[in-house]
């Protein structure tokens, strides 16, 4: 598979990079879940970690329900642990700093990483005392480590779910709390043919967000149809849109889209590998982005679960797409831009980034 070749001479774009959809809990090490698991006492499908990678691994195209499974094998033993998720958030950071990542925001339901003050409680887990704010408090803390030991930026993005209307508002009130304290946005994932209109909760928690000034994005347009991309932007006020790749279905929302400067975060790998797009590389959607100027960034999505690393997603954009070392700039440069970052800390970013591209100009003087 194309995620191999990273490993075999240069890598596909050797310079900083900005990341900006991952879900913190679809990038969790093996070895980590195994070790927790461990230590609670915890027995899962498998002992070592060439069984677990294997079980978590979507290893071919599949589809989105197929692959949110996965995260029921590994879960159990994350959630409401303390140390667990303090330890993942700062481990992440390690990760992305040694893939050449200088801002990076990590995004996850803390509804789901807990095990008190949430309905249902998720993975099985019995009651215990770890609240969503709880987990928000604890990644914020790992985040906060890594960022000190690896010199790095990270900052995170809460998620709604779209199966769990209820949770919203909550999430929208974490996203307030602790806005100065890590949080730069609101996210809505999971399954997109739960259209947000049976869901008037999801947005209510987005109007909550606009009124506030709190960032949105939504996932849209990844499997689902262009309307969802729509409803997105036009009901839910989204600043950018995860994956988006459908949004070229409709010509007339695309165009409009590209005029309005939409941010659309693609992940080449996991369109793939959940069946969100053609799996020959050499039609996909990103092609058309990069063709058309489009506003755009590349990120990794879940790489435990496609067991990829942000590298091998540029490799494949390299091999299969065509993409030069200006375009990998460019959309870098794309994905500062429309970082959740305060606008001060957004130019200091983007400078960074213009320095490492030998791209200084000297205008300012
Ligand atoms: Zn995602």
């Amino acid at each position: 598979m194309a995620e191999n070749s990273v490993n075999s001479g240069k890598a596909a774009f050797d310079k900083p990079k900005v990341e900006l959809h991952v879900h913190l809990d679809g990038a969790i090490r093996v070895e980590t879940i195994l070790d927790v698991a461990k230590r609670r006492g915890i027995t899962l499908c498998a002992n070592t970690v060439p069984e677990l990678t294997k079980l978590i691994t979507v290893a071919k195209p599949g589809t989105l329900t197929e692959f949110l499974v996965k995260f029921s094998l590994y879960m159990p033993a994350i959630a409401g642990n303390r140390e667990a998720i303090k330890r993942i958030a700062y481990e992440f950071v390690e990760t992305k700093a040694k893939e050449g990542v200088i801002y990076i925001e990590a995004r996850y339901s803390p509804h789901l990483m807990a095990n008190s003050n949430v309905d249902p409680i998720q993975w099985n887990q019995e009651e215990g005392d770890v609240t969503p704010d709880d987990v928000v408090h604890l990644v914020n803390e790992g985040l906060k480590q890594g960022e000190k030991d690896f010199k790095i930026k990270a900052r995170s993005i809460l998620c709604c779910m779209r199966h769990m209307p209820k949770w919203s508002m909550e999430v929208v009130e974490l996203c307030k709390k602790y806005r100065n304290d890590g949080v730069v946005g609101i996210d809505l994932a999971g399954d997109e043919s739960l259209s947000h209109e049976a869901c008037p909760l999801h947005c209510k928690a987005y109007e909550e967000a606009e009124k506030c000034g709190i960032h949105r994005t939504v996932h849209a347009g990844e499997v689902g149809l262009p309307s969802v991309v729509r409803e997105a932007v036009e009901v839910l006020k989204a600043e950018r849109i995860g994956h988006g790749y459908h949004t070229v279905e409709d010509q007339d929302l695309y165009k409009q889209l590209l005029e309005q400067n939409m941010h659309f975060e693609t992940c080449p790998i996991s369109s793939k590998l959940t069946g969100a797009c053609d799996p020959d590389f050499t039609k996909h959607p990103i092609i058309r982005f990069m063709e058309d100027k489009a506003n755009y960034s590349v990120s990794t999505d879940d790489p435990l679960i496609f067991h990829s690393t942000l590298g091998s997603d540029y490799q494949v954009l390299k091999d299969y797409m065509g993409f030069t070392e200006e375009e990998f700039m460019r959309l870098n440069i794309n994905a500062a831009k429309s970082c959740f970052l305060p606008e001060k800390e957004k130019k200091d970013l983007l400078n960074q980034l213009y320095e490492a591209y030998g791209m200084i100009n000297d205008t300012s003087f």
